[in-house]
């Protein structure tokens, strides 16, 4: 059979023990919430040092953009303007009339590009012609739509002018490339902000992103403008954004639940503190010894009373087998053999007396009751056994015995020496009258001697010896009174209370195996009686048990229950204590104090009848006297008087005022 693992029993000193908890275990709960925190503050940081790289980005291209839109859109009017010159130039030494000015390549071309008009101008600033002239052409750009114009200058040799007028929106629509556009919106402003011309519908820029570049000296006063599209996710309301603030929020809940739990933990930690010390306190205050061992006998654990009581320590024992130090060596075998019977269940269920051997060598009388030990789950684990150290009670109860031995042995002392008295009272009258007879005879045979009928000297000598007898006789039995009541009393001023209770506490087992039950009712402040407390409690003791006999002769009535009233007190006329022993059993039946106190009268099957004659001579070389009458419920009311010695008690009230 394998061995069962040892259950978790607590070690001789627990929780009080145990250090108080820290206050950082106790907000370890906090601890995830804050490391989490700290992930949480590193990823805002990282998204906005990104968003600041991204802007820095977007700024970056935005302004290289701009600037090669810039190189662009300039170049793109510095190619118009050169060839408004070239044409102007060329002008003049064609001669073209008005109608061939208009249908002249280089200006269907410019008006096809995105020129509006162009105007021819003499040196009186005159127009010479103007294409297109009268309403504009369809199929170009009107102004209205396209917003403010814009012009090209050249001066003509002969001091005129050609003015183009263009749709600076068109020339931005036709010079921005489509993926800058998709990415911008295009804009010329001049130096007040004002909006010449768009590639898109006026909107306002908002936040979003721009960057302005100057258009001179291509154009004056003209700016280039491009406003980024698509702004950068502010990192507060990005992607990662959400999800952090979702996780926070979940962290929350998870950090709420974890304190919940932890508090209900700290508060099931702090009752089983408060409950191993509880029980800690009370197995250390326990004077019954407890011993846990599992099925092989092995020792568990034992409480501290248990180490007390064999004198070795709970680390001596935990873990031993048997046979155990506390065994007595003379009795190795016996022990083994209760412990394979104790081992087998076998236990009596009402324990089992024991003995053991102290550490010092002492002996020591146990009471054992074991008891199956079970784990939580209903597992049959071991055995638990407590100890009761029975030593000191056996010791009273050999005390009690030896005295009970002896006070017998006294009374029957006692009582042979009131039956010599009462035997040499007897006797003494025979005795008397065979020596007065004898003597008579002795007299009246010499008186009647005549000299030739002398008295035969034999009958005289065997006469003579027979009263010698007779005297010797006499003296034994006086001798032996004597010698039996050579005590004589020892008088001490005593209180008949404690006597009584003296006597009484003697009687009790007897009585309880007797199933009779006793009421003590004491006079308080009785005055102490001079007396012999010995003999007095003899004759307490006699009466008591005389009533205790007569209850235990008749049947028992569970209506009537054998009952005994002890009671003292002081007489009215305050010269006596009376001690009274009343019973509800057969009562006196017609019997008076001298019947029942005539020596050698008894009722009983084993008694001598010897009892009360004892007491009453007790109580009279007491100067008290002994009483009894049938008691008004039925039974019988024994009363013994004491005479209150004056001189005693006045000294006795004297002390007791003066304290
Ligand atoms: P013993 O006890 O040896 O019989 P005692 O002198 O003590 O001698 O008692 C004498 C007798 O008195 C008893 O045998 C009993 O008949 C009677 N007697 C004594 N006490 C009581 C009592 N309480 N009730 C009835 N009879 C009693």
């Amino acid at each position: 059979m394998s061995a069962p693992t040892a259950p978790a029993l607590p070690s001789p000193r627990p929780a009080l023990a145990l250090p108080p908890r820290p206050a950082l275990r106790r907000g370890l709960w906090a601890l995830p919430l804050l490391i989490s925190l700290v992930f949480v503050a590193a990823v805002l940081a990282w998204l906005r040092a990104n968003e600041q790289s991204e802007l820095e980005d977007q700024r970056t291209e935005l302004a290289s953009d701009a600037l090669s839109l810039q190189a662009q859109v300039s170049g793109r009017i510095e190619n118009e303007t050169a060839r408004l010159i070239r044409f102007a130039a060329s002008l003049e030494p064609r001669g073209l009339s008005a109608e061939a000015f208009a249908a002249a390549p280089e200006v269907q071309q410019g008006l096809h590009r995105f020129w509006v008009s162009l105007t021819w101008l003499d040196a009186s600033n005159r127009i010479v012609a103007h294409v297109p002239e009268l309403a504009p052409r369809p199929d170009l750009p009107s102004l209205a739509a396209t917003g403010l114009s814009a012009h090209i200058r050249v001066p003509l040799a002969s001091g005129g002018a050609l003015v183009a007028r263009y749709s600076p929106t068109d020339m931005l629509r036709q010079n921005v490339p489509w993926w800058l556009a998709r990415k911008y919106d295009v804009r010329l402003v001049d130096s007040f902000g004002d909006v010449m011309a768009s590639t898109t519908e006026a909107r306002d820029p908002g936040d979003h992103p721009s960057h302005r570049i100057s258009l001179e000296p291509t154009l004056t006063d003209s700016y280039l403008e491009l406003v980024a599209r698509d702004r950068v996710t502010r990192w507060y309301r990005s992607f990662p954004m959400a999800m952090v603030a979702g996780f926070v929020l979940l962290l929350g809940a998870i950090t709420w639940m974890l304190r919940r739990q932890v508090h209900d933990v700290s508060r099931a930690e702090a009752a089983w503190r408060t409950e191993a010390a509880w029980r800690s306190a009370m197995e250390d205050s326990l004077t019954v010894g407890l011993r846990a061992r599992d099925l092989d006998g092995r020792v568990l654990y034992v409480n501290r009373a248990f180490a007390d009581m064999v004198g070795y320590s709970p680390e001596d024992l935990n873990g031993l087998h048997p046979p155990m130090p506390y065994w007595p060596p003379d009795a190795i075998d016996e022990s083994m053999q209760r412990h394979r019977r104790n081992m087998a269940g076998d236990a009596p269920r009402g324990g089992y007396e024991a003995r053991w051997r102290h550490r010092e060598g002492r002996a020591l009388d146990i009471i054992l009751f074991e008891a199956p030990l079970v784990d939580a789950s209903g597992r049959h684990i071991g055995w638990m056994g407590s100890v009761l150290d029975n030593t000191e009670r056996k010791r009273l109860e050999d005390r009690e015995r030896r005295q009970t031995d002896t006070m017998a042995h006294h009374a029957r002392l006692t009582m042979l020496g009131e039956i010599a008295s009462t035997l040499a009272h007897e006797l003494n009258q025979p005795l008397s009258a065979i020596s007065s007879y004898n003597a008579g005879v002795i007299n009246s045979l010499q008186r009647d001697a005549r000299p030739e009928t002398p008295a035969d000297p034999a009958v005289l000598r065997a006469l003579q010896r027979l009263g010698e007898q007779a005297a010797h006789a006499g003296r034994i039995v006086q001798r032996i009174r004597q010698f039996l009541t050579r005590r004589e009393p020892q008088l001490e001023a005593c209180s008949l209370n404690a006597v009584v209770e003296g006597g009484v506490d003697l009687l009790r087992r007897e009585l309880a195996r007797q199933h009779v039950q006793l009421t003590l009712a004491l006079a308080p402040k009785l005055p102490p009686v001079v007396a012999d407390a010995v003999l007095i409690e003899q004759v307490v003791i006699n009466l008591v048990r005389n009533a205790g006999d007569a209850l235990a002769e008749q049947p028992q009535d569970a209506a009537r229950p054998r009952h005994i009233d002890v009671s003292t007190l002081r007489t009215p006329d305050q010269r006596f204590v009376r001690i009274d022993v009343r019973d509800n059993g057969p009562g006196l039946q017609g019997r008076r104090i001298e019947d029942l106190c005539a020596p050698f009268y008894s009722t009983k099957r084993d008694g001598m009848g010897m009892g009360l004659a004892i007491c009453r001579s007790i109580l009279e070389a007491h100067h008290g006297a002994l009483d009894a009458v049938e008691s008004p419920g039925g039974g019988a009311w024994f009363s013994m008087t004491l005479p209150v010695d004056l001189a005693v008690t006045v000294g006795a009230l004297e002390t007791e005022a003066a304290l």
